[in-house]
């Protein structure tokens, strides 16, 4: 019943075929990369759909917003492909299932998103986090990491729900922690054509504005760190600028190096939960390496995902590990 929005006509007049042509896990000359484009625009079958390591990147590559990675998956989904080994899927699928028994919450302040992230819940306290009410749970859950799964129906069969479970919340804004919570409103809904009736806000945007309420409790922290961005930022690049006004905020040097901006390597996870260990070795070597030479001592990470997979690893090589909203915490003196 939800379609995605995809114009073939966009890439008939597209010279550059940059969502191929820019992938870092797949080479193409620009003749393969048409013809490629030609045949998913068709809906045929092609190696993009068995060699995607559902990075996301492409739906940033595109400058026509024509969602060549949402594309992708629903194909990959229509033609049984599976990026994923099924027993997983099936698994997370139905562990994560909602309860269907959503009764709203009443919401004090600010409505924060924790979606399934009741882990972190202790660490969302202090000066920044006043006057918000946390939600979470399965009906909360945005479900958007079934992208990597080729599962785009079970995120069109539950999104809607899960919308009108917030929106019975009464709130007219909704402050996503996870990134990939805030993508899903904000890019994925609007793709489907699903109506989204509150705003979503960035967490980066909620810590720029806090932190400018208590502006003179700021000590610059003087930091070089290297910023590890997620998969689902991809989905809403325009949140990059916002980053970099949150780290001038709080006074530290995102290093400049290969594996950021427009060419960040993935944390490798779901390389590894679909069996590519050698891939992703490969990736976290080369992205950890490109982290120390450009003389970065703390790795961001925005993600609680990437954060798991890489966290202990980047400790292990001298730098170390935080989450954006603790790096803020510790620049208006608060401990972490
Ligand atoms: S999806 Fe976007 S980048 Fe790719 S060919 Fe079409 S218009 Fe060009
Ligand atoms: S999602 Fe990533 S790996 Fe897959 S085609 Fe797009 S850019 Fe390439």
């Amino acid at each position: 019943m939800y379609e995605l929005k995809f114009d073939p006509e966009l890439c008939a007049s597209c010279e550059t075929i940059d969502c191929l042509m820019k992938c870092q896990y797949i080479s193409f000359d620009l003749q393969t990369a048409r013809e490629e484009r030609d045949r998913l625009n068709r809906g045929e079958d092609s190696f993009v759909l068995h060699d995607c390591v559902t990075c996301y990147a492409c739906e940033e590559y595109c400058q026509f917003g024509n969602h060549p990675f949402y594309q992708i998956v629903d194909l990959q989904e229509e033609k049984g492909i599976w990026p994923t080994p099924k027993p997983i899927v099936h698994s997370q699928i139905k562990m994560y299932s909602p309860k269907g028994t959503f009764e709203p919450k009443e919401v004090e302040g600010t409505a924060f998103n924790m979606c399934l992230f009741p882990d972190f819940r202790d660490s969302i306290k202090g000066k920044l986090f006043e006057d918000t009410t946390q939600l979470f749970g399965r009906d909360l859950f945005c479900n958007l990491v079934y992208l990597h799964y080729a599962k785009a129906s079970v995120i069109r069969e539950r999104v809607p729900q899960i919308i009108k479970n917030f929106a019975s919340c009464g709130i007219q804004e909704l402050v996503c922690f996870h990134d990939e919570c805030y993508a899903t409103y904000k890019s994925w809904a609007p793709a489907y054509g699903i109506e989204v009736p509150f705003k979503p806000v960035h967490l980066f945007q909620f810590l720029i504005d806090r932190l400018k309420e208590n502006r003179s409790a700021i000590k610059k922290l003087g930091f070089k760190v290297a910023y590890q961005r997620p998969c689902s930022t991809r989905l809403v690049p325009e949140t990059e600028p916002m980053l970099d006004e949150l780290f001038e905020l709080i006074g530290v040097d995102r290093v400049p190096r290969k594996y950021d901006r427009e060419t960040p390597l993935c944390c490798g996870a779901i390389m590894r939960a679909s069996g590519r260990e050698e891939l992703a070795d490969e990736i976290n070597k080369k992205n950890i390496e490109d982290m120390l030479d450009a003389g970065a001592s703390l790795c961001v990470f925005n993600c609680q995902g990437c954060y798991a997979a890489m966290g202990e690893m980047v400790a292990q090589a001298g730098l170390r590990p935080i989450l954006v909203h603790d790096l803020c915490k510790l620049a208006i003196g608060e401990k972490v």
